[in-house]
């Protein structure tokens, strides 16, 4: 019997401007530590490998033989699939670490399994853990790069960078616009992360939801506070719905969901008083009939999906770069 010849084709190339500059970091544990410069050779890095998912071969070797462990402590959908397939899409190799099925419930600490998986030649960990810090404190204890994918009500950095990334692509610029982060302030990664990020690049950010969800205090990040969604909306560029996060915090911080829903739900009426070419995000979950209705989250101000696709360019950008970090060769650029 005779075997046909495999045919073997050249792996496409990572495109030429995705060559990072100069990036010094080793972990991106959150956007409050990054300068505007960095930010900025971030997404320059995501624009360049979005064009790499719209290839029929959406794949470039330029993590080959690298390894990439996800380690959740905490639920995720999209951020653990996107980062996976980031990863595979850069040909690293990549692996789930789920808590719930591993030796933590045998009394193994957190530093140990990290250690343990650091053993097996991980170069990259991305995590997610209730707990503010816990990136911080793998960080120092590990020599893999880390990547915050959300620590408690801290950050999550590759959230609103998709986010910034997102309404730069719609809206061509992020400075002088105003964005409004509406909901749950007080339990969310992502409104912080979107501060930090926001600001940063010269955006004005209005926080805005019941006072027991807004804490005056992040005032002091260069943020106004708006209790009254009506009052700010026809001021707002871009809305960013935050879900109220009923499983951290059980205690009634306002009257009932229909009232919520009547003072800060995105409704089909109140994009009519936005601006006209108001741009919507939610970061996800979306809870339809809470922070926003089913004819908004899916209707043209909508950019939801958009975010999603931006997310795994983010994240390969973020991989990509600090796998060059993870050794002394860098990542291959072909
Ligand atoms: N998915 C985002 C996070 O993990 C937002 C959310 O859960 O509401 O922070």
């Amino acid at each position: 019997m005779t075997l046909e010849p495999i045919a073997v084709t050249t792996p496409s190339r990572v495109p030429e401007n995705a060559k990072p500059a100069s990036w010094e970091r080793k972990h991106l544990l959150g956007l409050e530590d990054l300068s505007r410069e960095e930010i900025e050779s971030i997404l320059a890095t995501a624009e360049s490998f979005g064009e790499i998912s719209t290839r029929s071969r959406k794949k470039v070797p330029a993590l080959l033989g690298r390894v990439v462990f996800n380690l959740f402590f905490e639920n995720s959908t999209r951020t653990r699939t996107s980062f996976s397939l980031a990863a595979k899409r850069l040909s690293a190799d990549t692996q789930d670490f789920t808590a719930s099925a591993s030796s933590l419930s045998k009394g193994e600490s957190f530093i140990d399994t990290a250690k343990n998986i650091e053993a097996m030649g991980a170069d990259v960990m991305v995590v997610r853990h209730p707990t503010p810090g816990a990136p911080h404190l793998l960080a120092q204890h590990v020599g893999a790069s880390i990547i915050n994918a959300g620590d408690g009500a801290h950050e999550h950095p590759t959230q609103a960078l998709l986010d910034i990334l997102t309404i730069r692509r719609a809206k061509g610029r992020i400075e002088g616009l105003t964005v409004g982060l509406v909901g749950d302030i007080s339990h969310s990664r992502v409104a912080r992360s979107n501060i930090w990020g926001l600001t940063k690049l010269g955006a004005r950010v209005i926080l805005c939801g019941p006072p027991t969800l807004v804490p005056r205090r992040l005032e002091q990040l260069g943020c106004e506070i708006a209790y009254r969604l009506d009052d700010v909306l026809p001021r707002l560029d871009v809305v960013n719905v935050l879900r109220i996060q009923f499983e951290r915090d059980q205690r009634a911080v306002f009257p009932s969901i229909a009232e919520y829903f009547r003072l800060f739900g995105m409704t089909q009426e109140r994009i009519r008083r936005g601006k006209p070419d108001l741009l919507l995000l939610a970061p996800g979950p979306i809870n339809r009939g809470v922070e926003l209705t089913p004819e908004v989250a899916d209707g043209p101000h909508s950019a939801i999906l958009d975010q999603v696709t931006n997310g795994l360019a983010v994240r390969m950008a973020v991989l990509y770069l600090l796998s060059g970090k993870s050794d002394a060769h860098g990542p291959t650029l072909d």
